[in-house]
């Protein structure tokens, strides 16, 4: 058993597109990290990155993860370029908790591109 699986979780959404029992548009995957579209798409570009592992938000990291969540961070980086992105520029999001807006519970980054985005304080 993997890593990722002894830490999956049946009710979640994302657990079920690492596991492949709901589709998704995938983009990249490695033994530790998958990235694929976002459904809803609030830009031209609007990619998820997340870890396999199942951790909820950014405050259920701990430091036994930062290998992982360097991992995924480069990976953002990674998928960006390939979208065409590093040279206009892309936003990557977490929201972490309902204040921010987080709706799905496991761990994800939003990557966003292919405009202007809005500023975050016009
Ligand atoms: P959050 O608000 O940061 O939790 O973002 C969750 C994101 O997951 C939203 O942008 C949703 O559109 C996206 N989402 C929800 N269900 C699916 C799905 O089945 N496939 C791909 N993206 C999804």
């Amino acid at each position: 058993m993997t890593l990722w699986e002894a830490r999956s979780l049946p009710d979640c959404l994302f657990c079920k597109i690492v596991e492949g029992t709901i589709p998704a548009r995938k983009v990249f995957e490695d033994e530790s990290v998958v990235a694929f579209h976002d459904i809803q798409p609030q830009a031209p570009v609007h990619l998820l990155v997340i870890p396999k592992k199942h951790i909820a938000t950014m405050n259920d990291c701990e430091a036994d993860d930062s290998a992982l969540l360097g991992h995924t961070l480069l990976v953002a980086q990674r998928i960006a370029k390939e979208a065409g992105l590093a040279e206009s520029g892309y936003r990557l999001v977490n929201n972490c908790g309902s204040d921010a807006g987080q709706v799905v519970f496991h761990l994800h980054w939003h990557i966003l591109g292919g405009e202007k985005l809005a500023a975050l304080n016009p």
